[in-house]
């Protein structure tokens, strides 16, 4: 099985390279001997805080996910909404005024075992912000939010900055003209990247042609890493049109350092894309999906059903069809992050 390459075992054995690695990214300093068995959480014992001038570099990124499998976080959104983050607020703003919330919920995936955290950053653009007469506070916001995402991580996991969709299509499909998009995107990533962000991660995207647009608004104005990953439905379509497969092939022939899958469906429906994606895939392939698909309450409100084992267990299956990163989105809690590690650690054992 190829995992048998890649299991917590070589992780111990590039000790050195660890050693090496560690002032650069000292946060995923990972080694097999350092997880707790007993609660089968990954925490780390090496705390050693990133220099703010520190980032992942392209090489060390492939060299981070050539040692093993890597753990994301879990979703931001659901759990605010269960925190209290009312619907229709400005997400990135509701979390400045509640920091708490999200320091708390970011300390709790790393001590589950992520290894990644993602800043919530998500919708922080000119053009999404404008829907709450926000759009001059990027700068404010990105960094700050880095900020509260860099203390909650204390040294002990990477944090990327996180970029999205907008929503709105590009041209010719669309209104949006790629020369605004871009604009928009060079501006939020600028901060990001001056901020500390280790890596970039444009997530939850909805097209192929977009998703290019983050890589070449990063590419313009920083050297960090970009992680791409889309929505697709189970047949491995894109919300916004064409294949995952087509998305694989030109995003890495961009430039994106991962690529892959997040949000859609539950774990338990992805083998099969999964599968396709690795084989069109020369980089590491992301999978974060959901706890199963919503069901909608009466009120409109979705709820995830698949509980943390059978989401982990569902992984599992992922990880054997190729998933590199993995984590979870809308639904999951730091309990389906911790029930991935113990996973991961009893499947390379
Ligand atoms: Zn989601």
């Amino acid at each position: 099985m190829w995992f048998a390459e890649v299991n917590f075992v070589n992780q111990r054995q590039s000790r050195k390279f660890w050693n090496l690695a560690k002032k650069k990214f000292a946060g995923v300093t990972l080694q097999a001997g350092d997880r707790t068995e007993s609660s089968g959480a990954c925490q780390r014992k090496d705390k050693t805080n990133l220099e703010g001038s520190d980032f992942v570099t392209r090489q060390e990124f492939e060299k981070l996910t050539s040692r093993g499998v890597v753990v994301l976080d879990g979703a931001m959104g659901s759990n605010l909404r269960e925190k209290g983050m009312p619907v229709g607020v400005c997400a990135e703003q509701w979390i400045l005024e509640h920091p708490d919330t999200v320091l708390e919920l970011q300390r709790a995936y790393i001590d589950a075992g992520s290894q990644i955290i993602y800043a919530p950053t998500f919708s922080a653009n000119r053009i999404s912000l404008a829907m709450y007469g926000l759009e001059d506070k990027v700068e404010h916001l990105n960094r700050e939010l880095v900020a509260l995402s860099k203390k909650a991580a204390d040294g002990r996991a990477l944090v990327a900055g996180d970029m999205t969709t907008t929503g709105k299509m590009l041209e010719p499909r669309g209104e949006m003209s790629y020369e605004r998009l871009l604009e928009a995107y060079k501006e939020q990533v600028s901060v990001l990247a001056d901020a500390g962000a280790d890596l970039i991660i444009a997530e939850t995207m909805l097209a192929v042609d977009e998703t290019t647009v983050i890589l070449d608004a990063a590419q313009a104005v920083c050297d960090l890493p970009v992680m791409c990953s889309l929505t697709l439905e189970s047949d491995g379509s894109l919300l916004y049109g064409g294949t995952i497969t087509e998305a694989v092939e030109t995003l890495q022939e961009m430039g994106a350092a991962a690529v892959g899958l997040n949000c859609s469906v539950g774990p338990d429906q992805l083998a099969a894309v999964v599968r396709t994606m690795k084989q069109a895939a020369k980089i590491p392939v992301i999978v974060k999906p959901n706890a199963g698909m919503p069901v909608m309450d009466p009120r409109g409100r979705a709820h995830y059903n698949m509980k943390p084992e059978s989401f982990a267990l569902s992984m599992m299956r992922l990880v054997e069809a190729g998933a590199d990163l993995v984590g979870g989105c809308c639904g999951t809690t730091p309990e389906y992050i911790r029930a991935l590690c113990r996973c991961l650690e009893q499947l390379h054992r």
